[in-house]
Order: C-alpha cells, then sequence, then structure tokens
C-alpha cells in the first residue's frame, strides 16, 4: 500500500516517519503524475495560505480535487482541515473551520482526548477549530467541547498531529477507511466485469 503525503511544505518528514515506523510505504507528492497508484492522501499541517498557494503553482489542486470526489480517502491534519474544509481550497468536507483558533505558536499544548474509546494524546499547534459542521459529519472526538476530530465519507480531519507522537489511534482509522475503498472499488469492478460478461 502506497500512502502519498503532500509535500508542499509543513510537517512532511514527521508524516513519512510516522508512517514508515508502521511499514507502511509513504509517497512524497509535489506533482500531479505522482498521484499515480496511491490509495491515499495525507495533507500535512503547515501554513494554509503557503499550502493553497503552492497547491495552485504545481497544478495538483484540481487532480486532488477530482481524486477525491472520486472516493480517494484523504486525511488532513491541522493546516489539512482548513484546506479540506468547505471554505478551504480544496472545498471537499461540509465544515467551517477557523484557523488559528487557540491562540499564537506559544499557546501551542499536548491534551488527551478520547478517540474510539482511548484515551489518545493530541498535539496542538496554532491550531483550527471546527465551529460548524453538516449534520452528515461524524464528530470522532472533542476536547474541552471543541470538536478536534472528524469523518464525512472519504475524509478524515485531525485539528492535532497524531505524526507527532506514537500513537496509532488515528491512523488506525484512515488505514480502514482505505480497506473499506478498495473493498468498494473491487466489488464494483467485479459488478462491472459480470455486466459485461451478461452483455456478451
Ligand atoms: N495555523 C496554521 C494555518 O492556519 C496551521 C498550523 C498547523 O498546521 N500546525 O495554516
Amino acid at each position: 500500500m502506497i500512502i502519498g503525503i503532500l509535500g508542499l511544505q509543513g510537517d512532511v518528514a514527521e508524516h513519512i516517519t510516522y508512517l514508515c515506523l508502521q511499514g507502511i510505504v509513504a509517497r512524497v507528492i509535489k506533482k500531479p503524475h505522482e498521484l499515480e497508484g496511491i490509495e491515499g492522501l495525507i495533507i500535512p499541517g503547515g501554513e494554509s495560505t503557503t499550502i493553497s498557494k503552492l497547491l495552485v503553482s504545481s497544478g495538483l489542486l484540481q487532480p486532488i480535487k477530482a481524486l477525491i470526489d472520486e472516493g480517494l480517502p484523504v486525511w488532513g491534519t491541522c493546516a489539512g482541515v482548513i484546506l479540506l474544509s468547505q471554505e478551504g481550497l480544496l472545498e471537499s468536507a461540509p465544515v467551517k473551520a477557523t484557523r488559528n483558533a487557540y491562540g499564537a505558536q506559544i499557546h501551542s499544548f499536548i491534551g488527551h482526548g478520547k478517540i474510539a474509546g482511548k484515551i489518545t494524546p493530541m498535539v496542538f499547534i496554532r491550531a483550527p477549530k471546527i465551529e460548524w459542521l453538516s449534520p452528515d459529519v461524524e464528530v470522532l472526538s472533542t476536547l474541552d467541547g471543541n470538536i478536534v476530530a472528524a469523518r464525512h465519507k472519504n475524509i478524515l480531519l485531525t485539528a492535532f498531529h497524531p505524526e507527532l507522537t506514537k500513537d496509532c489511534t488515528i491512523l488506525d482509522i484512515f488505514l480502514e477507511m482505505i480497506a473499506a475503498q478498495k473493498s468498494k472499488s473491487k466489488s464494483s469492478q467485479i459488478q462491472n466485469t459480470r455486466l459485461q460478461a451478461n452483455a456478451l
């Protein structure tokens, strides 16, 4: 399995290490042709304004949007949440996120919240807050009343940085989403083959 990490700016290296420690092959994506064959994509934390500009200049914006529409599992962390939100450049998830909602860099903190019934360390660095979400978005975790992890169809959002910890709770959720997408496309392939065979 190859997971792409958008490698335009931000904590790309930390995501590579995080995946490699779990034996997952990571591919840094800087150009459109590098998207070929990936089964999931991570939009890392960083500076959402810079990543937005580079998404346009690299020619990656439209191909990534198309892959998301086709069902590619995508996980946005921190700045990635802003980009994937409905007012972000990728406009993929029906959520509204406010940038730097916990304060400046100096207000970075590590919290502990529950995901899938497990207490998980959560690193917040000038993190966004998800202030609004459509009713069909699944809230995966809250901390002190703030939504910090959510999922909408093939999109996973975390306001915090799991890649800066050794905790794999969210990664496991993302891997499950990839596995579900894989079996979905396999069964539609089988169905297509059957339809073609019946037409003969
Ligand atoms: N505050 C940054 C932004 O708005 C995100 C910070 C992060 O990704 N850690 O782009």
